[in-house]
């Protein structure tokens, strides 16, 4: 029997995913936020959980880790440096790469300042964890950092083969292509991208992963440098500069109050 891994999402909350990795026996969680949801799907899929990814520290990525501690004692948690997240047994940092073991993937951690300072993704065979700070047509709000440093953490991700799948952490698809629609509405890839997800939505299906070489077609968030966004902002807001920085943070300003 091939032991292939899988990843699959358990809903949590109103709008959150959090994405168990796993083969036919042992599991990985990325950010926890709940745990009653991740033990009733280990217990379904007959699943042992040997580890834990996490991506920043807001209670709905994190909320599930002293439940999930408890019933498994023996966990592995990798996660952001600092004394936000207690518990986290191995810190990890830009560049470092880590093992699920005894799962058959390896992860490269890229630290993604922004919507928190503490914020990190995880990406290793053709799969991106990226927690709040990319969603399928928009990105996390700022938060803890600056729109530049957001804007620098969205580009490294962009630098990725646009293969990667996109797991994100929350279901925000819909209403994030209703905003990317009003800012670019010359763009097809967003007509038939939205058509999509509500299709998706209404049989209450996951959008997610999404793909990378999609969100740089339509995410205009990673589209700063686009001619059409500049004009979308400037019959908005007035004149503006070009620049990719003063770009982004007009746009995540707008989509703020949208
Ligand atoms: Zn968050
Ligand atoms: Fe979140």
């Amino acid at each position: 029997m091939s032991d292939s891994l899988s990843v699959t999402p358990v809903p949590a909350f109103a709008d959150n995913y959090l994405w168990l990795i796993h083969d036919s026996h042992h599991a990985w969680i990325v950010d926890p936020g709940e745990a009653q949801p991740v033990i009733e799907m280990l217990s379904k899929l007959q699943l042992v959980l040997v580890g834990v990814l996490l991506t920043h520290h807001h209670g709905d990525h994190v909320g599930g880790l002293p439940i999930l501690r408890d019933r498994f004692p023996h966990l592995v948690i990798y996660g952001p440096q600092g004394p936000l997240i207690p518990g986290i047994t191995n810190p990890v940092k830009e560049g470092d790469g880590i093992s699920l073991a005894p799962l058959n993937m390896t992860l490269t951690v890229l630290e993604v300042p922004g919507h928190t300072l503490d914020h990190v993704a995880y990406y290793g065979q053709g799969r991106l964890f990226c927690g709040d700070t990319l969603f399928a047509a928009g990105c996390g709000r700022v938060f803890e950092g600056t729109p530049e440093q957001m804007h620098h953490s969205l580009d490294k991700l962009a630098a990725l083969p646009p293969s990667t799948s996109i797991y994100c952490a929350h279901e925000y698809t819909l209403k994030n292509l209703e905003f990317a629609c009003m800012v670019d509405p010359d763009n097809d890839v967003l007509q038939r991208w939205h058509a999509e997800a509500q299709s998706q939505r209404t049989q209450h299906l996951p959008t997610l992963p999404s793909i990378l070489g999609r969100e740089l077609q339509g995410n205009p968030f990673l589209r700063v440098r686009e001619p059409a966004l500049h004009a979308a902002l400037e019959r908005r807001w007035g004149p503006m500069a070009a620049d990719p920085v003063t770009i982004f943070t007009a746009l995540r300003q707008w989509k703020n109050q949208f």
